[in-house]
């Protein structure tokens, strides 16, 4: 960022202070509410966020790669069975467990994307693979887990993805259906995702979820969606969204938040208020969005009762927080 130049009798000291980096990151949004979860639960959750954000924000201080930093961060939230994302992912209406992740580089807008696989332990690194070693952008089902193969990953059988509180949720889900009510009202979501400012100036975001709770007939929501539940451009900012997928879908959430910087001129707390808590309310979209701006200031935007997510702006300040109100530290 700043260069400084001292000269000091006669001699010249070139000290060159840190470039930004920042870093957000979500573990889900949805009717996350105080009273409804143990103090316990609750503090396991803080506990995860907190190891997440801070072992992120270490990793691009040691100059780390966004890319490396956003995929090793959503993996250890994807090996964790809290989130709904690799171990833990909720079940499909078959009981089987079918995941999606994104990602996506601001410089040259290189992206990579997996929908509806079944047997790969970590999608965030699939979508990579997808991004680096082929030709697509994005590959789906069978195919996408046969490139998985070709690129060394080792299946996983669907019980390593088994949860008994997964498991749970999709026994309420089917008898809330049978007895007529709202579907979307036993959503927890619980997707995961990252947004960073590296040190060479780079935007990168990543998405990765196991999807909403009874999804069939090969539903794929937004989080692989580029554009939709992930988006990145060095030009404006790096998103990464989580919700009811198909209101996202609609409203292109990630890449309007981004066009809305970049053509509008809006500040990433105003693109970002606008289409969460104004486009996505009035439509009846529930969700958040995490976002990072090239200036290295994070927003954690959210029209629900709560958002799982965590931050660390280009100042150092540090936020975490779980219902409305963020702890910062
Ligand atoms: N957006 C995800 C989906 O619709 C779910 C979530 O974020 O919790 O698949």
């Amino acid at each position: 960022m700043k260069h400084y130049l001292w000269m000091l009798m006669g001699v010249t000291m070139i000290s060159v202070a840190q470039p930004p980096i920042a870093i957000g990151l979500h573990g889900g949004a949805g009717t996350i509410e105080r009273g409804a979860m143990s103090a316990e639960l609750e503090e396991t959750y803080r506990a995860a966020l907190d190891k997440a954000i801070t072992t992120g924000h270490e990793r691009l201080l040691e100059g780390q790669s966004g890319l490396d930093v956003v995929v090793s961060v959503i993996q250890m939230m994807e090996d964790s069975p809290l989130f709904n994302a690799g171990r833990g992912a909720v079940y499909t209406w078959d009981g089987a467990h079918e995941l999606d992740a994104s990602i996506m580089h601001g410089k040259h807008l290189d992206a990579g994307a997996i929908a509806g696989v079944r047997t790969v332990k970590s999608p965030i690194a699939l979508a990579r693979a997808v991004m680096e070693h082929s030709p697509h952008v994005m590959l789906a089902g069978s195919g996408a887990e046969d490139f998985a193969i070709d690129q060394g990953f080792e299946p996983v059988s669907s019980d390593y993805f088994a949860t008994e509180r997964r498991r749970e949720a999709l026994k309420a889900h089917k008898a809330n259906e049978q007895a007529g009510l709202r579907p979307e009202a036993d959503h927890k979501f619980g997707t995961v995702g990252v947004v960073v400012l590296d040190q060479a100036g780079n935007l990168v975001a990543g998405t990765s979820t196991g999807g909403m709770t009874g999804k069939r007939w090969g539903r794929i929501g937004d989080s692989p969606i580029i554009g939709a539940g992930t988006y990145a451009d060095n030009r404006s900012c790096a998103v990464s969204a989580t919700g009811h997928g198909e209101f996202f879908i609609r409203h292109t959430v990630a890449r309007d938040i981004c066009a809305r910087m970049q053509f509008a001129g809006v500040t990433l707390q105003e693109a970002a208020s606008a289409t969460v808590m104004e486009a996505l309310v009035e439509a009846g979209g529930e969700g958040g969005v995490i976002a990072v701006d090239r200036t290295g200031s994070v927003v954690l935007v959210f029209n629900t009762p709560g958002m799982y997510r965590a931050s660390i702006d280009a100042k150092g300040h540090k936020l975490l927080g779980i219902y409305g109100e963020n702890d910062s530290q």
